[in-house]
């Protein structure tokens, strides 16, 4: 059986990012990057004002104040989105609002609250106190200078990363492609919702939660028609999926049983299996192979099993087909609140709850059938082979939530 470690290995070893696309900015949230992105321009792009008020010499209000204020003649106006072809001389001042550029002469803009139009005349403006030098200006490219680099080949965009390529004009980006994983679910006893079930059957279940796994790492899942356990029946369903997807996804049929047809139909349709088998606990049988450059990831078909095997193998692996290098789920430091302990010789991913104070318990019975204590939990917690991991002890979580 291979470590964890190890699968991960061969399985990044063998797995390739896909070939990019142009998308729109607006239509890249969640995307990765697979260019680094250079700013074409400055941010901002000329130097502005960050008030509404009047661009001034500073010189000329040394000596405001209530009392005593200065008198400054008003010779022009500019709008948002305008500009001014003027200069500003010694007594003079222009009225400006956030965002307009700063005209030439100016040093500083006074706020529009220390000052008042002269009600005698209207051309002439009051200032209650001084304005220091470069005061309420916002410089060209003190947000982003032009060549800068604003994100790096690999970054998965998000609301910061958007608004900044927004900012500079940036209409669309090259990102990795997203890879449509299928997501097909063997066992004759399984039946769709919405279905009779007989006696002896189950509902399906495993496709939906994987799905929603699939799709918070950026993959797109397609579901597939459930297949019963014959060779001819996998092998059909097989051969349509990888047709259709840049991976696929099975659960159940993997283990030894003899109605267990996975590996087989995959290597009677060419596939490469690479390995079977991992040391951890829920998951044990688990078998990935390739069909040309396409990744098949078997899981187990206990639910919890598919679940956990999805997140520590085929999730990574998902990533790393966007061009992610480093992928891992998020993680929380939490404190033990009761002594947990794998008894067993391999690795054992513990369905946890970590409260709002960090204190982390069971979610209940952890055999690989228990959904029940799956839903319940918020994290995996790791505890190696014969292991008691005392009431108190720090700890890492994997993050569900
Ligand atoms: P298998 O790996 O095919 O031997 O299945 C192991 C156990 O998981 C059996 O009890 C199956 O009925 C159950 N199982 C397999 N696939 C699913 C599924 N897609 N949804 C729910 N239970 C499943
Ligand atoms: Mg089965």
């Amino acid at each position: 059986m291979l470590e964890l470690e190890e699968a991960r290995r061969r399985i990044f070893k063998a797995v390739q990012s896909l070939p990019g696309e142009s998308v729109l900015l607006s239509d890249a949230d969640g995307r990765v990057l697979e260019e680094k992105i250079i700013s074409p321009i400055n941010l901002p792009g000329f130097d502005n004002s960050a008030v509404d008020g009047y661009a001034v010499q500073s010189k000329d209000l040394i000596s405001a104040n209530r009392a005593t204020p200065i008198s400054l003649r008003l010779i022009g106006k500019i709008p948002a989105g305008k500009s001014f072809s003027g200069k500003i001389e010694l007594g003079n001042c222009v009225r400006i609002f956030t965002g307009s550029p700063l005209p030439s002469g100016a040093d500083a803009v006074a706020m529009q609250e220390e000052t008042q139009v002269d009600l005698k005349n209207a051309d002439t403006v009051l200032f209650f106190g001084p304005a220091k030098p470069w005061e309420n200006i916002r410089f060209r490219g003190e947000d982003i200078k032009a060549g800068a680099t604003l994100a790096e080949a690999g970054t998965r965009l998000g609301v910061g990363h958007l608004s900044l390529l927004g900012a500079v004009g940036v209409e669309s980006v090259r990102v990795a492609r997203q890879p449509i994983v299928g997501l097909l679910a063997t066992g004759s006893e399984l039946r769709e919702a919405g279905q009779p079930i007989g006696p002896s059957e189950i509902f399906e279940s495993n496709r939906i939660g994987l799905a929603a796994l699939a799709r918070r790492i950026g993959a797109v899942p397609r579901i597939f028609p459930l297949i019963s356990d014959t060779l001819a029946a996998t092998k059909a369903a097989l051969e349509k999926a990888f047709a259709e997807c840049d991976a696929v996804v099975t659960t159940g049929g993997v283990s030894v049983g003899e109605l267990d047809f996975v590996k087989a139909a995959f290597e009677n349709l060419g596939g490469k299996l690479h390995f079977w088998k991992i040391s951890i606990k829920p998951g044990k049988p688990f078998v990935f192979g390739q069909l040309g450059a396409k990744p098949l990831f078997g899981l187990p078909g206990n639910p919890v099993s598919a679940l956990v095997t999805f997140i520590l193998l085929a999730a990574p692996a998902l990533a790393r087909m966007q061009g992610i290098k480093n992928f891992s789920w998020p993680s929380r430091p939490a404190t033990l609140g009761e002594t947990l302990e794998n008894r067993g010789n391999r690795r054992h991913f513990v369905r946890v709850f970590a409260d709002e104070n960090g204190r982390v318990h069971s979610a209940g019975t952890q055999a690989s059938h228990i959904l029940s204590s799956f839903a319940k939990a918020n994290g995996l917690l790791e505890i190696s082979p014969e292991t008691i991991l005392a009431a108190g002890t720090a700890v890492s979580i994997l993050r569900l939530d």
